[in-house]
């Protein structure tokens, strides 16, 4: 993701370890990030620090590029809230522990409306901390392996076929590698078919974002689909714009 277009990437390799799972661990309070950052790195884990949102944004330019991500909601510039919905918007799948200093219910929601997969309150033990980043570890990788594991799932139009099992795309001679999201996208669409969907409806279903309105996600995403499916992006026939509503996913044509 980017953050005010400034997305320089501080590589940085593994600290080793038994997992050598990476972590990102969002918070600005010194020492209980580097508190959190000890006890990791003795379970094995890799760790890597930010401030801030804006630090944050430096390390996630590539999705998927840590196991997990620790974010705090309170922090310098913008909220773990709107963080969160940045990062599952551009497209990135980590999963993602929240953290909170009030026990508000509320936060919980908006969390978890914000793409967050679980939460925590402050003061929390270290060690169900871990233990809960671990189980969210865990599950992500059952899903890995199951997307793996499944029977190939093709659905073509036109030139394309999208794999949705193994996230790749075939037109003609070419080969795209998709992100989670792009496949989400595609099934839904898919599912769809002919259907008007309306931009919330989608950042609903596919991003999983809700009450949300930032729609230039949504037309960010078909202009890419567009121009990896489209014989001519500009005048689309299968991912159609519906004025003033939406998309529409028109599949092939008889004949
Ligand atoms: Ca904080």
């Amino acid at each position: 993701m980017t953050f005010d277009g400034n997305s320089e990437r501080g590589e940085r390799s593994p600290a080793g370890g038994g997992a050598g799972v990476r972590i990102l661990v969002v918070e600005d309070e010194q020492h209980l990030a580097s508190g959190l950052k000890l006890n990791f790195e003795l379970e094995g884990y890799a760790v890597e620090l930010a401030r801030d949102a804006r630090e944050a944004a430096r390390h996630l330019v590539r999705p998927e590029a840590y196991g997990a991500i620790v974010l705090d909601i309170m922090l310098p510039d913008i909220d773990g809230f709107e963080l969160c919905r940045r990062i599952r918007e551009s497209g990135d799948y980590t999963p993602v522990l929240m953290l909170t200093a009030r026990s508000d219910p509320s936060d919980r929601v908006r969390g978890l409306e914000a793409g967050a997969d679980d939460y925590m309150v402050k003061p929390f033990d270290l060690q169900e901390l871990i233990a809960r980043v671990r189980s969210m570890l865990r599950r992500r990788k059952w899903e890995k392996d199951e997307a793996r594991e499944a029977p190939s799932d093709i659905v073509s139009f036109g030139r394309a076929k999208v794999d949705l099992a193994s996230h790749r795309a075939y037109v003609g001679s070419t080969q795209l590698d998709l992100t989670k999201l792009e496949v989400d996208l595609i099934r839904y669409f898919f599912a769809n078919s002919g259907r008007t969907l309306d931009r919330e409806e989608l950042l609903e279903k596919v991003w999983k974002l809700r009450g949300y309105k930032n729609t230039r996600t949504v037309d960010n995403f078909i202009a890419r689909l567009r121009r990896y499916f489209e014989d001519d992006p500009t005048q689309p026939s299968y991912f159609v714009s519906v004025r003033g509503v939406g998309y529409r996913f028109v599949p092939d044509r008889e004949g």
